[in-house]
């Protein structure tokens, strides 16, 4: 399911050994593989084939410009949030006309922006952002295209930060007052109805609470599509992924276990939900963004100290939180292997970053081969809300991404320049005079 697996003792991802990369550009590194970011998209696309479909890329996941121009070169739409992320997908060469536009809170600015761009629809959230829309639409003499996100409440047993569709989210409108919406939406002049949309929630590993909600909204699309002509009905995203195989020791592959062959697979999906999807003979939209990318990043990061207290094993370690939070922000779990197996003996590990928060921690407590200050370790899996998240707290510079095709490398983004985490602040012309 990807392309970083041990040759002998190293670390590969593809063709290239991980450690000369690590070597050659400094950690922390973010790592992506080409082919997996291509297999993923491609699994999932023919499991869609009996459908008219768009698998449109939620870029919040992951929005590198190379990430980008990969999937879009692959045929794939994009699932944005933002102004900025509209304008990352024209960067990277991709089509306003296969982006969905998501999102509680897009501002008139935001909205005027992805009407000139034509975008293919904005998934609206609540009436007065129907209105809005309709008000900047008729400004700009055009037609918006919109859908409104039902939020079907229905659990998705996921992590309750990644929850978004039940009434005890901000998102969507209420299953119940969906019909009332459309009506009122369709007196709209600057408004084009063209499909309904859902999005449940993230990391989603059971087929179970997307044929629930499938099922629930379904029906309703079915009315509405008829009365107002749809275009496409959107599933959302939420296609989970194995974050913790169970390792077989001494195995090449990272995904041998069982636990992994359990994993809601692109085929298990698409048989469970075609034939609710079929019958509706609409366009489906779908917005994966961690299956897509998931697996297919790694970040690699280099041992400083080990630090030995009387409890505690604790390996320091020059990644943080500040690169990859999801630990810290989710309790997710990210396997954690060498880039060069050297022990095969384990120890109980706490792997820290330097950043002053006792919740920059990658892992506790877990069983991990014993390593010394100047080896090199990767966080597997961390291809999605790994990078995007990143900050610079602790005055820490984002690190570096590089993308791996074959035996091929590139730097596709390089690592900021310490300088350039002030750039744009000014000291006022009073504190100046103050000085001495
Ligand atoms: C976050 C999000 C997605 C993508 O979720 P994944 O779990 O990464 O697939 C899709 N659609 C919407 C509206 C989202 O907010």
């Amino acid at each position: 399911m990807h392309d970083f697996r041990y040759v002998g003792s190293k670390l590969y991802c593809e063709h290239v050994p991980v450690e000369s990369l690590a070597r050659k550009y400094g950690t922390p590194l973010y790592v992506y593989s080409q082919r997996t970011l291509t297999q993923h998209f491609q699994k999932l696309n023919r499991a869609l084939l009996p459908l008219d479909h768009l698998i449109c890329f939620a870029i919040k996941a992951n929005g590198n410009l190379a990430v980008l121009r990969t999937l879009n070169n692959l045929g794939a739409g994009f699932d944005i949030v933002s102004e900025g992320e509209l304008r990352r997908v024209i960067a990277a060469g991709g089509d306003p006309q296969k982006c969905a536009f998501a999102g509680v809170g897009k501002t008139e600015a935001e909205i005027a922006f992805a009407l000139r761009q034509g975008i293919y629809a904005f998934n609206v959230e609540s009436e007065p952002e129907l209105q809005r829309i309709n008000a900047v639409a008729g400004r700009l003499k055009k037609m918006a295209p919109v859908a409104v996100r039902v939020n079907p409440n229905v659990d998705a047993h996921t992590h309750a930060k990644i929850t978004t569709g039940t009434y005890q989210n901000k998102f969507g409108i209420a299953f119940e007052e969906v019909e009332g919406v459309y009506a009122r939406a369709s007196k709209l002049k600057h408004l084009r109805l063209r499909g309904l949309q859902m999005h449940i929630g993230s990391q989603l590993t059971e087929a179970r609470p997307f044929i629930e909600a499938v099922r629930k909204v379904a029906p309703l699309v079915a009315r509405l599509s008829s009365k107002y002509r749809f275009e496409f009905f959107s599933i959302g995203g939420g296609l989970g992924i194995v974050y913790q195989p169970a390792l077989a020791s001494g195995s090449e592959k990272w995904w041998s276990s069982p636990k992994a062959k359990r994993i809601l697979t692109p085929e298990k999906y698409a048989h469970e939900l075609l034939p609710l999807l079929q019958p509706l003979g609409l366009r489906v939209l779908i917005e994966p963004g961690r299956f897509i990318t998931g697996n297919a990043g790694i970040l690699v990061t280099r041992v400083e100290y080990i630090k030995r207290t009387g409890q505690k094993n604790f390996v320091i370690v020059d990644a943080a939180m500040n690169d990859l939070i999801r630990p810290a922000f989710y309790d997710s779990h990210h396997e954690i292997v060498p880039l060069t197996r050297r022990s095969d003996r384990l120890i109980s590990s706490d792997v820290v970053g330097p950043i002053c928060e006792s919740s920059d921690f990658f892992c506790k407590d877990r069983k991990l081969p014993k390593v010394s200050p100047g080896d090199y370790l990767a966080l597997l899996s961390a291809g999605a809300y790994g990078f995007v998240m990143a900050s610079n707290y602790n005055a820490r510079p984002l690190a570096a991404e590089v993308l791996v095709q074959g035996s091929a490398a590139a730097v596709v983004r390089e690592r900021q320049p310490t300088a350039k985490l002030w750039e744009g602040e000014k000291v006022p012309r009073w504190l100046e005079r103050q000085s001495r």
